[in-house]
Formats: C-alpha cells, sequence, structure tokens
C-alpha cells in the first residue's frame, strides 16, 4: 500500500516537473520577464528536491518489505518442531485433494497424471459430471443459456426442494436479453411463456420486469441490472447447484484449507519458536496444540436435527435448549406447548416447563 501510495506521487511528481520545465521553455520563446524565469526555475527546483524525497521513502519502503518477508518466511522451523511423520494415507489423502482440486478447476490432464504419478484411482464419475459443469460453464460465458436450462429442466426435483430461483433466473436472463435484442413485444411474449410458473414464488420480481418493458429497444438504460453481473449471478449459481448435487462442496476445499493456513501458520510459528527456546516438545497427534481462531468466513457449524420434528434447523427455526439442557427446535416447542406459553413435558426427561424458559442456542 505505502509502496503504491508513494510510486503514486512520485509519478505525479514527474508530471509537474515536466509541466513546469515546458512553462520555463515557453517563457524563453516568448522572452518574458526575467523574474518570472527565475520563479519558475525555483518551482522547478523544489519540485525536484521532493521528488529525490520520494524516491528515498520509496527505496526505504522496498527494503523495508524485503526485510519483513525474510522474517516471515525463515527457515523450516515448523518442519524441525514436528515430530510425527506424515502417513502414507495422510499424503494419499492429500494428493486425492489436490486432484480434487484440480477436476474442479477443469484442469482434467494435470488430475488424470497425477492419478497415474501418485498411483491414486480417479473418481471417474466425479470426472464426467464436472465435464458437464463445464461445458454448461462455458456455453453460459459464451451468452447461450439452453445448455444450463436443459440442466435446470432435468433437475427440477432437487432445485424445488432447495427452493432454488436457479430456473427462474435463467429464464430472467433470457427476458433482459430479448428486451434488448429484440425489442419489448418479444420480450412479452418470451414472459408469457417461460414465467408463468413462477407467479406464485417470484411475482414481485416479475413485476419488476414488466416495468422494463417501457424502455426502448437496445435501451441501457434498464435500471439496475447490469448484463455483466446477471450473467455472473446465474454462472455462480448454477456452480452451486450443481456442485450441491454431486455432493461437492461450494467452495473449494483445498483453497480453503490454503486460505485458513495463512490465518492461522504465524501463530504456529510463533509457537513454534517458543517451544524450541524451552526445548520442549510439540507432542500432540493430530490436533493443535493452542486454539486459532479464524475469521467467520472459515468457521463450519454443525447441523442441528430436531428429534421431535426430524428435520434440520433454519433461521426461522432454530434450536431451542430446555431448562433441563435437552435441546429441540422452536417449532418443536410451539408444536408441544400448543402455540401458548402452556406448560409441557420434555420428550427426553419428565421435566416440565414453559416456552419463555427455553434459550436459543446457536451452534
Ligand atoms: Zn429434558
Amino acid at each position: 500500500m505505502e509502496f503504491d501510495k508513494t510510486s503514486e506521487s512520485v509519478s505525479a511528481q514527474f508530471q509537474s516537473t515536466s509541466k513546469a520545465l515546458s512553462y520555463i521553455c515557453s517563457l524563453f520563446e516568448e522572452s518574458s520577464d526575467i523574474q518570472s524565469i527565475e520563479n519558475s526555475v525555483k518551482c522547478a527546483m523544489r519540485t525536484i528536491e521532493s521528488l529525490s524525497a520520494q524516491c528515498k521513502t520509496t527505496s526505504l519502503n522496498i527494503s523495508k518489505f524485503s526485510k519483513q518477508v525474510e522474517k516471515k518466511f525463515k527457515g523450516d522451523e515448523m518442519d524441525q518442531t514436528a515430530t510425527s511423520e506424515i502417513t502414507n494415507d495422510q499424503k494419499d489423502a492429500l494428493m486425492t485433494a489436490i486432484m480434487h482440486h484440480y477436476l474442479r478447476n477443469g484442469k482434467f490432464s494435470v488430475s488424470e497424471t497425477l492419478s497415474k504419478e501418485a498411483a491414486l484411482p480417479l473418481p471417474n464419475e466425479m470426472k464426467n459430471a464436472l465435464n458437464e459443469l463445464f461445458i454448461i460453464v462455458h456455453s453460459l460465458k459464451m451468452k447461450k443459456l439452453d445448455e444450463a436450462l436443459k440442466w435446470a429442466n432435468r433437475n427440477e426435483k432437487f432445485l424445488s426442494e432447495r427452493k432454488s430461483p436457479l430456473k427462474f433466473e435463467l429464464y430472467k436472463t433470457g427476458f433482459l436479453m430479448t428486451q434488448k435484442a429484440f425489442g419489448s413485444k418479444k420480450a412479452l411474449e418470451y414472459a408469457r411463456a417461460n414465467f408463468k410458473d413462477f407467479g406464485a414464488s417470484q411475482i414481485k420480481e416479475i413485476q419488476k420486469l414488466m416495468s422494463f418493458l417501457l424502455y426502448p429497444m437496445g435501451s441501457q438504460l434498464i435500471p439496475s441490472i447490469s448484463m455483466d453481473e446477471q450473467w455472473e449471478t446465474v454462472e455462480n449459481m448454477l456452480m452451486n447447484e450443481f456442485c450441491s448435487k454431486i455432493g461437492l462442496p461450494n467452495t473449494d476445499p483445498l483453497l480453503l484449507a490454503l486460505e485458513a493456513s495463512a490465518v492461522a501458520l504465524p501463530k504456529l510459528q510463533k509457537l513454534s519458536t517458543i517451544v524450541k527456546e524451552k526445548k520442549a516438545e510439540w507432542t500432540q497427534q493430530n490436533e493443535l496444540p493452542i486454539e486459532i481462531e479464524l475469521p467467520i468466513k472459515y468457521s463450519f457449524h454443525s447441523v442441528f436435527a430436531c428429534p421431535v420434528m426430524k428435520q434440520t434447523s433454519t433461521d426461522e427455526n432454530p434450536p431451542m435448549i430446555l431448562p433441563c439442557g435437552h435441546i429441540l427446535s422452536k417449532e418443536a416447542v410451539t408444536k408441544l406447548s400448543k402455540g401458548n406459553n402452556n406448560r409441557f413435558k420434555c420428550p427426553y426427561c419428565p421435566v416440565e416447563c414453559v416456552p419463555s424458559q427455553t434459550q436459543q442456542v446457536d451452534f
């Protein structure tokens, strides 16, 4: 950051110097009075002085930066402190994770080579599924909706169970493209043909889209929707749904592990230095010796399934702890207390309580 600022200011100084110099030249050409030439020269000198000061700051920052890099990444202290050898199973697990990483990023030939060299089986089912994903994503990048819509139609049940708006978003993209390319009449026909199934779930959004029909053909004025953003939205949405369908997490696990370790590594390195100084040993197996707090995006919560309602908790239906210590979902508490603040018996022990005595639990 500091470096960027300095280089920006250096280039600004260069510009003002060259302006001053060209001004001096113009003064000579017009043979104006000596006094103003002298002033201009003084001004140019001041600029040059400040420029040289800026250069000094820049070089100081560069040397500071390289010292910081050396300090952060010195030696192989981590290796010396690690007492346990990596087992073959762990090595294989790491290789498999790397292979999956290449697959989900579309680097099929790299993952095939890795599979051969590490003598690990390539998950063909996953490879074929991801191949299909990349064909669909490629067609979306080419601004074509057909492949994505075919997939959404084939997986209609899965998407509706997840309450996914993917199919609607795809048609919305089609509507906006039609409006832009062929005008409002064609867009209205498109809407009539494709929005009829979404009347209940997307009525507000459809009303908003209908107002776009007032804009002229090819209009750049369509409010608050950028087509590039819309294509990006459907692409990300499709990738998320597709990954969920084939049982892959939405984010690349290897990338996530790398990011999390970038946060955790400095603390572990500090700890390893202390351990070394005290000549102690790092004895924990498969467990970190200290608790490392990670940003919230790297926190993963357990899922709570209500034993009464047999469903997983949501933001609207959170887990509630009873005074006896047993946990039920909010809906179960409402059901057992018959919707009022009536006393009810915990289904797991005979302790009675009223809903106002229960407390929400965050996992
Ligand atoms: Zn209980």
